[in-house]
């Protein structure tokens, strides 16, 4: 998929790659929880993968945003638990995610929820371009529309 909708450069961001390793050398994330390795299919967000066989993986808990408000949720996530590569495509909208719907969520620069959508498969880059177009917005969260667990944040790729 173009990088570039309606005008607006997209970047597609996994999670910050020390989270994952700091949870897999420690088995603990950064809220304290003691973390454990099971075999399940979950998207890692750190290399954006889907698996559709059951893989080593590990939950923990993540905070997509800054703790500057009521805003800023604590999750659960999935990671592979053996060493990964951050998703680096960063102007391709990851792979994995393209066959399902998405919750969109849109948060301002002070960590506000400024704007909020379910995208259908597909239309997650052109939807993320329409929010961003916007200089209020920030980043826009993708979300699993079901669970709504954090998969991954669309920025501006100047
Ligand atoms: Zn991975």
């Amino acid at each position: 998929m173009k990088a570039t909708v309606r005008g607006v450069t997209l970047r597609y961001e996994a999670i910050p790659s020390e989270i994952a390793r700091e949870a897999r050398e420690t088995l603990r994330d950064r809220f304290g929880h003691a973390l454990s390795v099971v075999s399940t299919q979950a998207p890692c967000r750190n290399c954006l993968r889907i698996s559709r066989e059951p893989e080593d993986l590990i939950l923990l808990s993540y905070r997509p945003l800054e703790d500057a408000g009521p805003y800023a949720e604590v999750g659960p996530i999935f990671i592979h638990a053996a060493a990964c590569d951050r998703y680096d495509n960063v102007e391709a909208f990851p792979p994995d995610f393209a066959d399902r719907p998405l919750v969109l969520r849109a948060y301002d620069r002070a960590g506000a929820i400024f704007d909020a959508t379910v995208a259908e498969p597909g239309s997650a880059p052109a939807v993320a371009s329409k929010f961003l177009e916007d200089e209020r917005v920030a980043q826009v969260h993708a979300r699993h529309v079901s669970y709504t667990c954090y998969d991954f944040r669309i920025v501006r790729g100047y």
